[in-house]
């Protein structure tokens, strides 16, 4: 297959293949956090999160919300749909916790019933400011109609992944999903949905399994990923991909 690189990312390489229609997502084991200022590279991290991302994205498909997940290669390789992406990180909240409670005057863990969904524009050199709808329109990053479909899409993968996750002992606090255009113009869900880019917390003891910890320069960053992978995957996809 041929492997030229079309991007690369702050953890992930995008190659083409011989089809247009098709990417090849490689997660590498890089993690950053605060806008870039901490980095590091974690063995197996890369890994887990393919695996994690891979079977979110198969639950969602199970459910009807489209993804642009096609099949895994390799437990760190994704076979994906090629998407013309909208910059936008669709953020959406279950509880209060993070920057929300930074910014505005939420208690840390308000359940907040309806979810609260949140544009922020993907743009480093702005520094990912909060979005509203009018200014999304006016920089034409999406029409109405899209922001539209867009909160459909989410609302309906918060619900799917809140269920599974819960069914196997984790609190989905809240995510920032990506999402993009396929070959038919559907809006479909891209990216990766795993600990890096959710706050997933322990049903029982409440304790992150997620970014957070490396964000609050924790130990145990993997072995919580780690943790998400044993807990979500059968035991025979965990055996297909020797998870120990
Ligand atoms: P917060 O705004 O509280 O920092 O983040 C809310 C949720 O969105 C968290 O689950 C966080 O991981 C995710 N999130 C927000 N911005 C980013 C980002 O730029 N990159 C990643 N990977 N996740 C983000």
């Amino acid at each position: 297959m041929n492997k030229e690189l079309l991007y690369t990312g702050k953890a992930k390489d995008v190659y083409k293949t011989d089809n247009e229609d098709e990417v090849i997502v490689h997660f590498r084991n890089d993690i950053t956090a605060l806008d870039g200022g901490k980095t590091d590279s974690l063995e197996n991290k890369g890994r887990y999160n393919t695996l994690i991302s891979a079977k979110l994205f198969e639950v969602l498909e199970s459910k009807g919300v489209k993804t642009q997940y096609i099949d895994l290669i390799t437990s760190e390789e994704m076979l994906s749909k090629s998407l013309k992406m909208i910059p936008l990180e669709v953020i959406c909240r279950n509880i209060a916790t993070g920057s929300l409670i930074k910014k505005y005057p939420f208690q840390e863990k308000q359940e907040l019933n309806p979810p609260i969904i949140q544009f922020d524009y993907k743009n480093d050199e702005f520094h990912d400011p909060m979005l509203n709808d009018d200014i999304i329109i006016a920089l034409n990053i999406a029409t109405k109609d899209d922001l539209e479909r867009i909160r459909e899409i989410t609302r309906k993968l918060n619900s799917v992944l809140v269920d599974f996750l819960k069914e196997h002992g984790i609190i989905l606090v809240d995510f920032k999903i990506e999402v993009g255009f396929d070959k038919d113009n559907n809006i479909v869900v891209g990216d990766e949905i795993s600990p890096d880019t959710t706050r997933l917390w322990d049903i029982e003891t409440g304790k992150n399994f997620d970014k957070d910890i490396f964000r609050k320069n924790e130990s145990g960053v993997v072995s919580a990923y780690h943790k998400v992978v044993k807990a979500i995957l059968t035991p025979e996809e965990q055996k297909k991909w020797n998870v120990e």
